[in-house]
């Protein structure tokens, strides 16, 4: 009996570190809101680390926006060529074709001309097999990288993230690489109208629907959200009427050592083997691209400490990415029977007894919690900001959402919601799921501003 209570007392030892108190997640919402502050101040600097970029999104949709437009999806695992019309609401509203494209690791990390002239090749492909050819139709462009912007049509590349490395991209306007990449390739069927980042797309698309839809939120293989604020307190833009949506760039939250006394040494482990070692440091926490690896640190560590799977490491639990996200969805799953996790577990060559399935099961819920409740605490900075602008004493908003880990995830959806609830009790906030926010919600920022224009 007191080897299992010594047992016990080292895992708590372990996960103590995840384990977020309500006074934390409070001071993370107030070390968020204070990025804020200073990204809207900065904007530009090097000391805006949550950069608060314009995104020349004045409107949501009104439901009065007409045509037929083209768009790219360019950000995350795939690649997609949209072709969308958007027409009368009670007859059918916004009806789309798309078609999806692998982006072979050495068109992401070779030449930006390689890369720009393969999203072409797509292009071209996708408007021969659906006739668009000579239509020349307005295009919006889902590139789900920070960017500066200048106007809707322009965005300069501050940096790559998740994964992509593109050489000559960087410093760049991308819109502009695409326009020579046509050239180059003699396709003149599209115009470039916007740059659209997917958070911006995701609240657009809910905001088809639903007008209260103000934020715009990705949990997939990053996290990023965007919000409408009030033109006068966006410093870096002249003029102070009306909204301006912007997109945060929230992911590099932490990265000037802000969010240091929450960073486990896990978090710095997977952090150090990442390919942008010291940046997106919020988004390590958060998002599908590092969560698997997180819990695998774990996990290892807890074998090395003895107290899980008879001390013995298996040669794939040592392997980087051999534990993905999807994982934790599965073994979280209440309907899935310890036997079911047992056989994961068999998949990496570990042999589990119950005890071990059990704490597997712990330490998936402890980081998938951390992640959800530090997730949470941006979103309660975020409408408790939009509250105070307004005046309000009182807040009803929707949050558009979208993304893998957000979706699929059995509890990640619900401890977010939960504890928005109680980091913001001020604001009634709803959270839904988009449909295609970067494929739907860029062809309507495209008809949005085909209106106003
Ligand atoms: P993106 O953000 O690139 O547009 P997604 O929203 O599809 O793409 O997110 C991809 C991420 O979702 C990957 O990092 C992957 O680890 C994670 N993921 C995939 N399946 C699941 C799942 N069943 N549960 C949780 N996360 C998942």
């Amino acid at each position: 009996a007191q080897r299992l209570a010594d047992q016990r007392q080292l895992i708590d030892k372990i996960l103590e570190p995840f384990i977020m108190t309500q006074a934390k997640l409070k001071e993370i919402q107030k070390r968020m809101r204070n990025e804020m502050e200073i990204g809207l101040q900065k904007c530009m600097q090097p000391e805006a680390i949550v950069k608060m970029l314009p995104t020349f999104v004045r409107a949501t949709p009104n439901g009065t926006e007409r045509g037929e437009f083209l768009a790219l999806d360019l950000g995350g695992t795939n690649f997609r060529v949209l072709y969308t019309h958007v027409g009368i609401k009670n007859e059918g509203g916004v009806q789309m074709k798309s078609k999806t494209f692998e982006l072979p690791t050495e068109k992401i990390q070779g030449t930006g001309e390689e890369l720009f002239d393969h999203i072409v090749n797509c292009i071209t492909e996708f408007q021969k097999e659906n006739n668009l050819q000579g239509k020349r139709l307005p295009l919006g462009f889902t590139f789900s990288f920070p960017c500066k912007q200048n106007s809707l049509d322009q965005g300069i590349l501050i940096t790559w993230t998740k994964g992509f490395s593109a050489s000559g991209c960087v410093g760049e306007d991308v819109v502009g690489l695409l326009r020579e990449a046509a050239f180059r390739k003699q396709n003149s069927d599209f115009y470039v109208i916007a740059l659209v980042n997917d958070t911006v797309g995701t609240m657009m698309s809910c905001g088809y629907d639903d007008p209260a839809c103000e934020v715009g939120l990705i949990v997939g293989t990053g996290t990023n959200a965007c919000y409408m604020e009030e033109m006068k307190n966006v410093e870096l833009l002249d003029g102070d009427d009306g909204l301006m949506c912007i997109n945060m760039e929230w992911g590099a939250f932490g990265d000037n050592g802000c969010l240091d006394d929450i960073f486990t040494s896990f978090d710095q482990d997977v952090d150090n083997h990442s390919i942008n070692p010291g940046k997106q440091r919020y988004e390590k926490m958060i998002s599908g691209m590092y969560l698997g690896e997180i819990v695998r640190q774990v996990l290892i560590k807890l074998t090395k400490e003895k107290v899980l799977f008879g001390g013995r490491i298996s040669e794939k639990l040592n392997t980087r990415g051999l534990f993905p996200t999807k994982f934790l969805s599965s073994i979280e799953s209440d309907t899935l029977g310890l036997l079911q996790v047992r056989s994961i577990l068999d998949q990496l060559g570990l042999k589990s007894t119950c005890d071990d399935t059990v704490l597997v099961k712990e330490v998936c819920t402890t980081v998938s919690r951390r992640a959800a409740q530090l997730c949470a605490s941006g979103i309660a900075a975020v409408v408790e900001k939009i509250r105070e602008n307004r005046g309000l004493e009182h807040l009803g908003i929707t949050v558009g959402v979208d993304g893998t880990l957000y979706k699929l995830h059995p509890h990640f959806a619900g401890v977010v919601k939960k504890t928005v609830k109680m980091l913001a009790p001020e604001c009634e906030v709803r959270f839904h799921l988009s449909e295609d926010g970067s494929g739907k919600g860029a062809a309507l920022i495209t008809a949005v501003a085909c209106r106003i224009a």
